[in-house]
């Protein structure tokens, strides 16, 4: 007697289940209700409920992911060849703002710990940063922020860390083109992060396209000259290694360090205040995506997202390729016609810089995510959007611009590459939830990166890596709601650095990864 495979349907319209044991289901093997199993069908991967005729739609999360090919007897493994993709919906024929949801209840009382800025930012980090114009000047700065670290920071307890914000950015590229307005102003919010406290010290080489005054337009530039002049709330300092009172690698670094001994002092003075949880700009994406994603992390990441935009915080999903497909459900739940047009907007330009590519978004499905169970971009897309939660979308975000707080919820444009999605929401977010299935080791420097598994077999093969399972959803242990509400607290938590995670532990940066459409020259 073989034992009965677990397996989840998260809408009743499926006709498609997908299996639940780490070991897989056997050939054979009889299902609660009744129908065996006509071959071993893998972990995460979807079993046929009844018989497909060819040409027939495959129904998950009440939705076609696609068309069989071919007939399907009831308990096959339906696998990826089998499933041709449908078209994406159409993007003249989108109903606008046609099912706007109510208001949630609000949620009162929620607080956390964070750093106030002079311009009315929070921050959940106290940093010190030294921002850059051009990729020629990453190594020296990171040779400082190692010198920093190891002869400075001992010195200032209440200062979390240093950060050189570099980058592949600044030249050799059309500076002038559509495109380049991307990176700029994505570098340029970074540049002035609310976790770096404001008033930057810039290091720029001189000769670079990308000059100080382009990646922050609105600055009144001090040039800095190495006195110990006031910092804190001033305008930024530029330091140009091509300065000719700067004599040698020694002096550049020496003219660091002497900046970044006056800002930590003045960091170390910071004191974190009680600030509502409306003060969060929390950035959600996924990254090494399996079948169960759509169905623990993705739908526990948007209970929590309900519960911010209900404390009022803004949160902001991103992703273009994985939205595109479920567009048809966004659009009709924006706050106004304007919004949905936004997102369609959006939507437009992705196709047409895919186009330019001679790609489509097909291209999106990586060879863990098939492995994982997951068919195509149509499958992934429904469980990606699952993170957005149930809440009105109030804004849309063109790539790289920047979010306030207390916006609800917003779709902010960006590609789905994980790095180049958490460095576009970097410009505006000061927490990070990251969900994985097939896991990532992940991490910014900049701000905390909440890790959600999909399943509990990666939690446990990585527990020094995950901080929150999202697995016990699949096995019925623990509700959406109950991981939701753990990963809200554990926000708060972390937001307030009562609790850091594990890749601040680790010390998991990755490097920052600006989107550039422009031409390279
Ligand atoms: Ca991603």
């Amino acid at each position: 007697m073989n034992h009965q495979p677990v397996s989840v349907r998260v809408d009743e319209r499926d006709n498609v289940a997908i299996v639940v044991d780490a070991e897989g289901a056997a050939a054979g093997a009889r299902m609660a209700g009744g129908l065996t199993l006509a071959e071993a069908v893998p972990q995460s991967h979807k079993v046929v409920l009844h018989e497909l005729a060819a040409g027939e739609p495959v129904i998950r999360y009440g939705e076609a992911i696609g068309l069989v090919n071919r007939r399907v007897r009831a308990g096959a493994w339906l696998r990826e060849e089998m499933i041709d993709l449908p078209a994406a919906p159409a993007l003249d024929e989108l109903a606008l703002a046609t099912r706007v949801p109510a208001a949630l209840e609000p949620l009162e009382g929620y607080t956390f710990e964070g750093f106030r800025n002079a311009d009315g930012s929070v921050a959940t980090r106290n940093l010190l940063g030294i921002a850059t114009t051009v990729q020629c000047v990453a190594p020296t700065v990171e040779y400082a922020a190692r010198r920093i670290r190891e002869q400075l920071l001992p010195r200032f307890p209440n200062v979390d860390g240093v950060v050189a914000v570099t980058h592949s950015y600044g030249c050799g590229v059309a500076i002038d083109a559509p495109g380049a307005a991307v990176p700029i102003r994505t570098l340029g919010h970074i540049s002035q992060h609310a976790n770096l406290g404001g008033a930057p010290l810039v290091v720029s080489l001189g000769c670079e396209k990308l000059q100080p005054q382009r990646l922050l337009p609105s600055a009144a530039f001090q040039t800095y000259s190495g006195a110990p002049l006031p910092v804190l709330q001033g305008d930024p300092y530029v330091l140009r290694l091509q300065d000719r009172d700067l004599r040698g690698f020694a002096e550049i670094v020496s003219a660091i360090l002497r900046y970044a001994e006056r800002r930590l002092e003045e960091l170390n003075r910071r004191r974190r205040q009680t600030v509502p949880a409306s003060e969060l700009i929390v950035g959600v994406q996924c990254g090494g995506s399996d079948a169960f994603s759509g169905v623990t992390c993705n739908p526990a990441v948007g209970y929590a997202a309900d519960l911010l935009v209900r404390a009022g915080a803004t949160v902001m999903f991103s992703e273009v390729t994985e939205v595109r497909d479920a567009v048809h459900l966004l659009t009709p739940r924006c706050v106004s016609p304007e919004v949905a047009r936004d997102l369609i907007r959006e939507m437009r330009w992705y196709d047409e810089y895919l186009g330019r590519g001679q790609a489509d978004r097909s291209a999106n499905p990586t060879p863990g995510n098939k492995r994982g169970g997951l068919a195509n971009v149509v499958e992934k897309a429904l469980g990606s959007v699952a993170k957005a939660g149930t809440s009105a979308l109030r804004h849309v975000a063109s790539h790289g611009e920047k979010v306030g707080a207390g916006r609800g919820l917003v779709f902010a444009a960006t590609p789905a590459s994980d790095f180049i999605c958490g460095t576009q929401q970097l410009a505006s977010m000061n927490m990070h939830v990251f969900t994985t299935g097939e896991g990532s080791p992940y991490g910014m420097a900049m701000v905390p990166v909440i890790k959600v598994s999909s399943r509990t077999a990666l939690a446990e093969r990585w527990p020094d890596l995950i901080d929150l399972d999202a697995g016990p959803i699949a096995s019925g242990k623990a509700t959406i709601a109950d991981i939701g509400w753990e990963l809200f607290r554990l926000l708060l938590d972390s937001a307030s650095g009562r609790r850091r995670t594990w890749t601040e532990h680790w010390g998991l940066h990755n490097a920052l990864a600006p989107f550039n459409p422009g031409p390279v020259t």
